[in-house]
């Protein structure tokens, strides 16, 4: 199948054609660890998470790395500011490897709440100083670098086609309204490889290198660990739009500047998650987390249908409401395909579409929407089931074991559905009616059918 991928590179949908026949490599820029992640800071993982399954379901084999930032990261993505998790440090006392050890496991939690395949080679920043410090060695061998008084920095000028990814026109300008950029770069875009501890001040985090006692840039971790873990070029690489202007055209720089090859073939950028029309950030008090929402009694699925309800590379507007909505919606499909029966030996293929659309990059909405008509359609129920089960191992909303607890049915429930078949056998209607009424008030919902009565309650 001709697979379309929208490459910010070259700023249209190409044919996705990979290095190896079988065999893709993707590397998704990954979180950096200071504070609990919210919604917004998940999506990406959900959509880069079915953009692998849409490949494995093609046959394809696919290696995944993800980078933990757990050092370096400012508060500016232009090397301005403090680092990220010194900051916090400084706000709850607690050291920074602490926060990292903390705010990782959250991260790890919410993954897997959010039904992400755990097949994800992750690497720590931290866990790869050594690396880091023999590939910047590299751009300063070849005369990238030069120092200023907080750190080494890497000279934009010196990048073949720097700017090209971002489509970054007046790169000069780029950084000019930020705060506390060093004055004394080269030029705005210019970006730190290597950062200085501050004299009169014990970091953390700091390591000896060939420039002095530091820590590394943020971009340069990203550079090392795709090319360490996938080769000097790889096939796709994923990050939010925030990425497009600063991160990724400094990572993409670094690489070319060591191996002298493209650092990889697809970038793939997701649009953001607003809150109410707003921005989701956690100092605006609009940063919802997962927790939060369980709070409120919605299920991690139910986030993880609202955001494949939505187009990767459009805003997604956040709403109660809107999350309302997926939650019934999903609670509707696991009610509908718990009522199907289980498939029969063969299983018909009526996913066809699915997957066709899932190839135009990657359009969830669209495959959600074959799903939905593959429920209402006319075909037998054990050919739909295995169909849409089938869809759902792309779209990963964990349908199979939703529909399997919802066919688990509380204690108590059995008997009454035993009475209320002899009574329909009797059609003695009146009892019939009111051993349903029993039976919704734990939650069963009955469907009648010429086979008898199914009955399912659905459990999120
Ligand atoms: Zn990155």
């Amino acid at each position: 199948m001709t697979i379309l991928l929208y490459n910010s590179l070259t700023r249209k949908k190409e044919e996705f054609k990979p290095i190896s026949k079988d065999k893709v490599g993707i590397y998704s820029c990954g979180p950096t660890v200071y504070d609990n992640p919210h919604l917004g800071n998940m999506l990406p993982y959900i959509i880069w998470d079915v953009l692998k399954r849409y490949l494995l379901s093609q046959k394809y084999q696919v290696e995944h790395v993800m980078n933990i930032t757990d050092v370096g990261h400012l508060t500016s993505d232009a090397d301005a500011g403090q680092d990220k998790l010194v900051k916090a440090s400084q706000k709850t006392g607690e050291s920074a490897w602490d926060l990292a050890k903390k705010y990782s496991a959250v991260f790890f939690e919410n993954m897997n709440e959010l039904n992400i395949l755990p097949s994800i080679k992750y690497l720590r920043a931290t866990d790869t100083i050594r690396e880091q410090i023999e590939f910047a060695q590299v751009l300063d061998k070849k005369g990238y670098l030069y120092r200023i008084s907080d750190g080494m920095y890497f000279d934009t000028s010196k990048a073949k086609n720097y700017g090209q990814l971002g489509n970054l026109k007046n790169v000069d300008q780029r950084a000019g309204s930020r705060v506390d950029v060093n004055p004394d770069k080269k030029h705005p875009s210019d970006f730190a490889v290597w950062k200085f501890s501050p004299a009169d001040e014990k970091r953390d985090m700091e390591w000896e290198s060939p420039w002095g006692k530091g820590f590394p840039g943020w971009h340069l971790e990203c550079s090392v660990m795709s090319r360490m873990t996938l080769g000097d070029t790889f096939d796709i690489h994923t990050g939010g739009l925030d990425h497009l202007t600063v991160h990724h055209p400094n990572e993409m720089a670094q690489s070319q500047a060591v191996t002298g090859k493209r650092q990889a073939n697809y970038w793939l950028h997701n649009a953001f998650m607003r809150v109410d029309s707003g921005k989701m950030s956690k100092s605006l008090g609009t940063g919802i987390t997962l927790q939060d929402i369980k709070a409120k009694g919605f299920s991690p699925a139910a986030f993880r249908l609202l955001v494949l309800q939505n187009h990767y590379r459009k805003t997604l507007n956040f709403t109660w409401e809107s999350l309302e909505a997926a939650q019934r919606g999903l609670v509707n499909i696991i009610k509908e395909i718990a009522f199907f029966d289980k498939p029969a030996l063969g299983c018909p293929d009526l996913e066809a579409d699915f997957y066709l659309q899932m190839a135009d990059d990657i359009n969830s909405a669209k495959g959600l929407a074959v799903l939905q008509q593959t429920i209402e359609s006319e075909n037998p129920t054990h050919a739909k089931l295995c169909a849409v089960l089938k869809m759902d191992e792309v779209l990963g909303l964990g349908l199979k074991e939703l529909r399997e607890r919802a066919l688990n049915l509380p204690p108590g429930a059995q008997e009454l559905l035993e009475q209320r078949k002899l009574v329909r056998q009797a059609k003695d209607w009146t009892q019939s009616d009111k051993l349903r009424d029993k039976l919704s008030e734990l939650g069963v919902e009955i469907r009648d059918t010429e086979l008898g009565q199914n009955a399912v309650q659905v459990k999120l």
